[in-house]
């Protein structure tokens, strides 16, 4: 369970509903609404943890609301388009909205979405702690500057990459699946190809091990998925 709490602003009541019964059932805590006006009002006197938008609003539109929303917190948006207002879309997410869902969408998926921008803020959050370095016996990975070194030279790697590099270096000998390494690196996208997490292995032992073909620290645990060996 969570006790976060979303504001719904959704004026069709029907939609703020449905929305609001899978989000309830997912375990949150529930505002709806029905207008910019009213959602003003409600930030106004307590920002929640988490805002679904819908753009085209009576009163104050999503966009206003977001650009005034944004001059006053950091709070998550999630933006709620209908396909016709694609360009307002982009516009949105410029604006500060950090994703977006169009209609008709599942709300399932919508919760799904609402999780996947709650893992990524904490991630960030995590991510914001003192430099951390992580040292094995030719290779070096330094979390804040993320920067990687193998015999005392800089290696580039591409952002997923590290990323998938240090989350295996920080839990040496830890078996990771390949549906872990896609939540944790990917953020779960439903759209990424399992096979990237294969790709990317291999990549990085060019990078990082003398012998790619016989690795010493990347390590394939067959049938389960992969493991950092210091
Ligand atoms: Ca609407």
């Amino acid at each position: 369970m969570s006790d976060k709490r979303i504001l719904v602003v959704e004026d069709e009541p029907s939609l703020a509903e449905v929305v609001s019964l899978y989000l309830k059932r997912a375990g949150f805590q529930v505002q709806v609404a029905a207008d910019g006006k009213q959602a003003m009002n409600i930030l106004e006197k307590q920002i929640p943890d988490f805002v679904i938008l819908d753009l085209m609003l009576p009163e104050v539109d999503g966009l206003s609301l977001t650009r005034w929303l944004r001059d006053r917190s950091n709070v998550p948006i999630i933006m709620v388009t209908a396909r016709r207002e694609e360009i307002d879309r982009i516009a949105g997410l410029e604006m500060g909205a950090d994703d977006y869902v169009v209609k008709p969408f599942s709300p399932q998926e919508l919760v799904s979405r609402v999780r996947a921008v709650l893992r990524r803020i904490g991630r960030e959050q995590a991510g914001a702690e003192l430099e951390r370095v992580l040292s094995f016996d030719t290779i070096t990975i330094s979390s804040l500057t993320r920067v990687v070194t193998v015999k005392g030279s800089q290696v580039e790697l591409t952002a997923k990459e590290f990323d998938m590099l240090y989350l295996l270096a920080r839990h040496p000998k830890q078996v990771f699946t390949r549906d872990q390494l896609l939540e944790r690196v990917w953020g779960g996208a439903a759209y990424i190809d399992p096979g990237t997490v294969t790709v990317h292995v291999r990549r990085l032992r060019e990078k990082i091990e003398s012998d790619p073909s016989s690795p010493k620290h990347l390590l394939t645990v067959w049938g389960v998925g992969y493991k950092f060996e210091p």
